[in-house]
């Protein structure tokens, strides 16, 4: 950040009285521009064996297999921005939706939420920024060409989770040094 959006004059770096840490703030008009970590909610869309999975169209990471997710919008719960995103990139519609994984990413301050779900319908197709959608059994989903940890282990979880027979609530932190261990 470099101009203060109150007044439009430059920000500097500076911990302001009574606070614990540096923050963006104007020396014309005192605003303090707080900046807090962003939400990312998505869904893990089943339907009877098979999970869908959305080739991205868009960097990062353009080319590889995702579950469809995104920034979550003002005014909306997590679970609508779950389903908003899921009509995006998949253009299907979900029901029965459960949390089902929270991943805390403190090195880029953000929070992923992924619910299940199941497919209303065998219905999907690319929206924009998908190049192609996909049902995958197990056997079939490419480990290699996944486009985030939080696919990865949310996915890991899920066919252990099934196998096993219930569906846990999963609450887990992803630092770098954790994504070598994860399949991709
Ligand atoms: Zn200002």
């Amino acid at each position: 950040m470099r101009f203060c959006s109150a007044c439009g004059r430059e920000v500097e770096r500076r911990i302001p009285p009574d606070d614990d840490r540096e923050r963006f703030v104007c020396a014309h008009c005192d605003t303090v521009h707080y900046q807090n970590p962003k939400i990312v909610v998505g869904c893990l869309p089943v339907w009877e064996d098979r999970v869908l999975l959305c080739r991205r169209a868009i960097a990062p990471r353009a080319g590889f297999w995702t579950l469809p997710a995104g920034f979550m919008e003002n005014s909306e719960t997590t679970l609508d921005g779950a389903r908003r995103e899921t009509w995006e990139e998949a253009r299907a519609r979900t029901e029965g939706e459960e949390l089902y994984t929270l991943f805390d990413l403190p090195h880029i301050s953000q929070v992923y939420m992924f619910y299940r779900a199941q497919l209303s319908e065998a219905e999907y197709a690319a929206g924009p920024e998908s190049t192609e959608v996909a049902l995958f059994l197990e056997q079939d989903i490419p480990w290699e060409d996944l486009a985030f940890p939080v696919v990865s282990a949310t996915l890991e979880h899920f066919f252990a989770d099934r196998r096993a027979g219930n569906y846990p609530f999963r609450a887990r932190t992803l630092r770098p040094e954790d994504w070598a261990r994860l399949r991709r």
